[in-house]
């Protein structure tokens, strides 16, 4: 399939054993896309730390490069390095470096890194340029940023610890996406900012984590997907058409890339790039 633009997708570490057989029959179907990388989150506790390397290493085996998002919150400088150590040796290439989110009522960092850039400016010195480095950008600004312009300025410094590329949280506006653009530029920052895309299949959950995440859903669009209901279909159809918009307008504002938010599934995010103007 051709793409107008190189893609990346990336997957959740699944919790079952029919949840991984899924991810990998997406994996498979998304490579016909030709991806540049996918890329599989990493929670805040335990079990499924595991399942993200696990996962990881053997999408990484399987052909097409794979990136672990790192996210660094209550962690110490040797568990980092030890987990890095092992993504090298399993031929590992690329990151992505995250703060995080501590799991609340969990208070202070317990940690040696307190934001992003600390991750960064530590993959940095310890491992060079071992592994090409991404970071998250907010068009919409973080949660927690007290305003646009010091989130900005966060990001931008971020950058300049050594990130190679930027993924942003997803986004409806296109606005957004240019101001940010426009104003890390003038920053003297020239890293890729790249859009990432979240396919609209079921708008309650969208509503509910849009909410959560800081991610705006205009009016407009809130109105026309109410108007459907419970119409899993309709919802499907409108939001494929909002989305296909939103990217091919993505790319004429000059977006260099895609990355989707592939919910562990092919079929959304395939439907979109099938319909992008190429
Ligand atoms: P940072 O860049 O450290 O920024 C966090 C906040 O701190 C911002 O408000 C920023 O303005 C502020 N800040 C930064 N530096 C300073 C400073 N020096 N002084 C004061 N304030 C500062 N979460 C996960 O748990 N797992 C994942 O796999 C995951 N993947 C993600 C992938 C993408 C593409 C995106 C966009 C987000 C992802 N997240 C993930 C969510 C992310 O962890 C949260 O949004 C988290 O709250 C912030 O992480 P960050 O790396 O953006 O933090």
């Amino acid at each position: 399939m051709n793409t107008p633009v190189p893609v990346s997708f990336e997957f959740f570490p699944p919790k079952t054993e029919v949840g991984y057989e899924k991810l990998l029959k997406a994996h498979d179907e998304l490579k016909v896309a030709n991806p540049e990388f996918f890329s599989v989150t990493y929670g805040a506790g335990g079990s499924t730390q595991e399942r993200t390397i696990e996962t990881v290493i053997e999408l990484n085996r399987r052909g097409v490069p794979a990136a672990p998002h790192l996210s660094c919150i209550g962690s110490t400088k040797e568990t980092v390095h030890a987990l890095l150590t092992r993504y090298k040796e399993a031929g590992i290439k690329r990151i992505v470096a995250l703060r995080g989110d501590l799991p609340s009522g969990m208070m202070g960092t317990g940690g040696d890194f307190n934001f992003a850039s600390d991750l960064v400016r530590y993959v940095k010195a310890e491992f060079g340029d071992d592994f090409a480095i991404e970071v998250a950008a907010y068009p919409e600004m973080h949660p927690q940023a007290a305003n646009l312009d010091k989130d900005i300025d966060h990001f931008v410094a971020k950058a300049k610890e050594g990130a190679d590329s930027a993924i942003t949280q997803y986004f409806y506006n296109v606005s957004a996406y240019k101001h940010f653009v426009d104003e890390v530029r003038k920053r003297g920052c020239d890293i890729e900012i790249v859009p990432g895309i979240m396919p609209i299949t079921n708008y309650s959950n969208l509503a509910r984590f849009s909410d959560a995440c800081g991610a705006d859903i205009p009016r407009w669009m809130r109105k026309a997907l109410e108007t459907c209901g419970d119409d899993v279909q309709r919802i499907r159809s409108i939001g494929l058409n909002f989305v296909v918009d939103l990217c091919n307008e993505l790319i004429a504002a000059g977006a260099p890339k895609l990355h989707f938010y592939s919910m562990n599934q092919s079929g959304p995010t395939l439907a979109i790039l099938e319909k992008l103007n190429k």
